[in-house]
């Protein structure tokens, strides 16, 4: 019943698909030759405890003992909410990765076994993304890429099919995107298995706005040349204590209306406001002023259409707020508390939103272990498939980083139906066969 949603997967970061096993594998060689200091420095300064990722190989490699591994790697549910610890888990696998690039020019092993993996598991269809944190000129960032996309294109067959999204850094989007084109240009082989963008890693700090540049430019290319057009993916609404939930929530809009064709994960769009608020002390409260200046404009400009779903906005006190701030610095913080009113708006708004993604036919791609583990959903009642599931919103459902949370697109799509109201037949129906939203039509 639910086999066409296990079998395609369209949101997986290719490093995040390594398991403690794969690592211990990989890296049993040469794990001795990585300098982990600071590693150790980065892991002690985020969960207060001495990490010893020798010892964890030694353990798996000499011993066949893959706890000491598992447990310095894996992100658990113990580690909820908080990027700090799954990125330091996650350095394990960056410091191995770079080490087998600089030992043998390639990541070949790495790959290898990512694709064996899952083609083990029946996938049938998989776009991977990844980003390079060190490419910092063309040629790196050429060699990074074209080696994944060749990777991926040479994986490709009968039984699977495997496409590449090039996750491009949020504060270079411009100039990595030129790179990307100037790559794709060189090297036209990789048209057909480079499909899309994404844009992923830390959200705060970097509104969509901020995208403006390279989303025009990337909308005149695809108009000027329509057979290598690319699609553009975007990570939003999963890591946003930094402002108000109506901003988070108007972040998740406005990137679909620079043209993202799928969001990464949207929690702010169908987690309860109740609960965002009460994750930590003061959560949402405080914003820049900035923010707030763009909800006032956001508000202005929509408020007939949010009316329509039993939103007031008050334009007379919405201009006088507007006209208070303006004299504030943009960056000064500004505290606003919530009330019940308030959190009973914020569900109309996650209402709204939910049907203006339906009328772009934007997709969420949500992803349930990834969500619970480093999205800062507290419980799986708490989780915001079940409001999506509710709305008509093209959904579809994916593991993120199945490697480093131990679990298989398969589980996550039992997670829904265990977790959900529907059942199989519902769900089955609801969700329709996810490779509708793949970025490029198969041929
Ligand atoms: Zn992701």
């Amino acid at each position: 019943m639910l086999d066409k949603l296990k079998q395609a997967e369209l949101h997986v970061h290719v490093g995040g698909c390594l398991s403690a096993q794969d690592l211990a594998d990989i890296a049993a060689d040469f794990y001795r030759e990585i300098d982990w200091q600071p590693f150790i420095e980065n892991y002690q300064c985020v969960f207060s405890q001495v990490a010893d990722p020798i010892a964890w190989f030694d353990a798996a490699v000499l011993n066949e003992n893959l706890n000491p591994l598992e447990q310095g790697y894996y992100v658990t549910d113990k580690d909820s909410g908080d990027f700090a610890r799954f990125q330091a888990r996650f350095d394990l696998l960056i410091y191995i990765a770079r080490h087998l690039r600089q030992k043998l020019g390639h990541q070949g092993p790495m790959l290898d076994r990512i694709f064996a993996r899952h083609r083990n598991e029946g996938l049938r269809y998989v776009e991977y993304r990844a980003m390079s944190a060190i490419a910092d000129t063309y040629e790196k960032f050429k060699a990074f890429h074209s080696e994944y996309a060749t990777a991926c294109m040479q994986a490709s067959d009968q039984q699977m099919t495997v496409r590449y999204i090039v996750s491009l850094p949020r504060d270079n989007a411009v100039l990595s995107y030129r790179w990307l084109r100037q790559l794709l240009d060189e090297l036209p082989q990789l048209r057909t298995v480079i499909v899309g963008i994404d844009f992923c890693f830390w959200e705060e700090g970097y509104p969509p706005k901020s995208m403006t540049a390279f989303f025009d430019q990337l909308h005149a290319d695809n108009a000027m040349n329509p057979a290598q057009a690319l699609d553009v993916v975007y990570h939003v609404g999963e890591s946003f204590f930094d402002k108000s939930l109506e901003s988070a929530i108007r972040w998740c809009h406005e990137a679909a209306m620079l043209g993202a064709k799928r969001l990464g994960h949207a929690i702010a769009l169908g987690m309860d406001p109740q609960v965002a608020i009460r994750r930590c002390d003061d959560a949402h409260v405080s914003e820049p002023v900035s923010e707030r200046l763009d909800q006032i404009a956001y508000d202005l400009k929509h408020a007939r259409a949010m009316h329509a779903f039993g939103i007031n906005v008050d334009v007379d006190a919405l201009i006088a707020e507007r006209n208070d701030l303006a004299r504030l610095s943009p960056q000064s913080n500004l505290r606003r508390r919530y009330d019940a009113n308030r959190l009973a708006e914020i569900r109309l708004r996650q209402r709204f939103l939910l049907d203006c993604l339906t009328a772009l036919g934007t997709v969420i791609e949500t992803c349930p272990t990834s969500n619970l583990r480093i999205g800062g959903v507290p419980s799986p009642a708490d989780h915001p498939v079940h409001r999506f599931l509710e709305s008509d919103v093209n959904l579809l459902i994916a593991a993120d980083d199945p490697g480093i949370f131990n679990v298989t697109l398969v589980d996550e799509v039992d997670w829904v139906a265990q977790h959900s109201q529907m059942d199989q037949t519902q769900l089955a129906k609801r969700l329709g066969d996810p490779m509708r939203f793949a970025l490029r039509a198969l041929e």
